[in-house]
């Protein structure tokens, strides 16, 4: 067996057994967090074992998985992603140590394929035949790819504002996608009446405990990535708040077993046009107001986040903080990550960028921080956006002239010489 021990409401407190489809706290419905026997779990658990080890995805941290060691697992390689230093976008920003962990190098190209590779798993524990949820993109297309690897069907609900790339992902893994007319509120509270209806397992991100146990695999890997020196800031956009509840979680797991000597710091981002975390945070309280969903970072335009607690607690338990940023600089930071790191982020991943330029403006982060910013999705994933994030495209006939003048006045322009 791995080390779990049960499941614990963050609630009332009380704990229950790790049932795979046990979903919420059956007593009052309050979310439940898994809890390990972590001298166990770092016994299994050591950097030496982990030099060593062949696994190179997120089932490496199997001994802190709640999973069965014999149930199969999706065959698509999940986690494990790199880890650059970027260097210029650390200058362009006034930050010496800036890392980029890109995780848009996932095989269906975001974060989300780690808690639905989990969800995959889990689903295949309980028995269930088909696999469900509400997204607003990521978590659809990923739980249709992972599931389809697997030989699962799934039922997957979006709004009508997913992005192309995403919603062509979903159907070339064969997903039933429900297209729904309304906001991602309005799509989760259908796809919650269908799973309920049906008997599907259910993905939804928020209510069911272990999928941030998949998600909190990206912070495991940061933190051995650095050689276990855990970094002083991590930056991650925030939409339900699963995704940061995730990391949290994953940096504390590290800590318990000894492996990390700190948490570092979290800078949560939110766009500006839909930030309800983001002003709960402010105000002090875990109390949200819902807001419309007013922006471009459609993975983050979120205006009833399902997991308000968990996200408010881990960037405060952190002292960390949160930030927001506009549609204009979420544009401007996918091209200045593109242009100094070739890295290729969707907007909501770019927001996490713009974050920490603005963190850093404000006095938040400093000149001699460590910093993480974690890339959570592909831009290729919605290239309608990045195709406005600016560049000309040089586009004339095929005359060797023309080609002369153009590049002339290009080159010059980019302060290149041009003779
Ligand atoms: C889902 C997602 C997020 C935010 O995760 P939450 O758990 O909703 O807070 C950020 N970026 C991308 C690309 C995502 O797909
Ligand atoms: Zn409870």
């Amino acid at each position: 067996m791995n080390s779990v021990l049960h499941l614990r409401c963050i609630d009332c407190g009380r704990t229950f057994s790790a049932e795979p489809d046990r979903y919420v706290c059956p007593e009052d419905g309050g979310l439940l967090d898994v809890e390990y026997d972590y001298d166990r779990a770092g016994h299994n658990l050591s950097r030496d074992g982990l030099a060593s080890s062949p696994e190179a995805s997120m089932w490496r941290y199997l001994p802190l998985l709640p999973v069965r060691p014999d149930t199969p697992r999706p065959p698509l390689r999940v986690g494990f992603t790199p880890l650059y230093p970027a260097p210029r976008l650390g200058r362009a920003m006034g930050i010496e140590q800036v890392y980029v962990k890109d995780d848009g190098l996932n095989p269906t190209g975001s974060l989300k394929d780690r808690p639905s590779a989990m969800a995959v798993v889990k689903a295949k524990e309980s028995g269930a035949s088909v696999i469900a949820c509400a997204s607003t993109g990521n978590a659809a297309s990923s739980l249709a790819g992972q599931a389809a690897s697997a030989g699962m069907p799934t039922c997957i609900f979006v709004p009508e504002r997913a992005p192309l790339g995403k919603l062509a992902q979903m159907v070339v893994f064969g997903a039933t996608v429900i297209k729904v007319l309304g906001s991602y509120e309005e799509t989760y509270r259908l796809s919650a009446w269908a799973i309920e209806r049906f008997g599907w397992y259910n993905r939804n991100a928020a209510i069911n405990p272990y999928l941030i146990e998949g998600k909190k695999t990206v912070a495991m890997e940061i933190v051995e990535q650095l050689d276990f020196q855990p970094p002083d800031w991590v930056v991650m956009s925030v939409g339900d708040g699963c995704s940061i509840a995730g990391a949290y979680k994953g940096f504390l797991d590290m800590h318990r077993c000894g492996l990390a000597a700190r948490i570092p710091r979290l800078l949560a981002v939110q766009a500006e046009g839909c930030a309800p975390l983001a002003r709960a945070f402010r105000a002090g309280t875990s109390e949200f107001v819902p807001e419309p969903e007013n922006t471009i970072a459609d993975s983050i335009a979120v205006g009833v986040p399902r997991n308000p607690i968990k996200a408010l607690s881990a960037v405060r338990k952190s002292e960390g903080t949160f930030v927001t940023v506009g549609d204009e600089e979420i544009l401007s930071a996918m091209k200045m990550l593109g242009t100094t790191a070739g890295v290729f982020a969707e907007p909501a991943a770019s927001a996490s960028v713009a974050g920490l330029a603005r963190a850093k403006e404000m006095g938040i982060i400093s000149r001699g921080d460590t910093v993480v910013v974690v890339v959570t999705g592909n831009g290729l994933k919605d290239p309608g956006r990045a195709t406005q994030a600016g560049g000309e495209i040089i586009t004339l006939p095929p005359e060797i002239s023309l080609l002369e003048d153009a590049l002339k006045d290009r080159m010059a322009a980019n302060g290149h010489p041009s003779g």
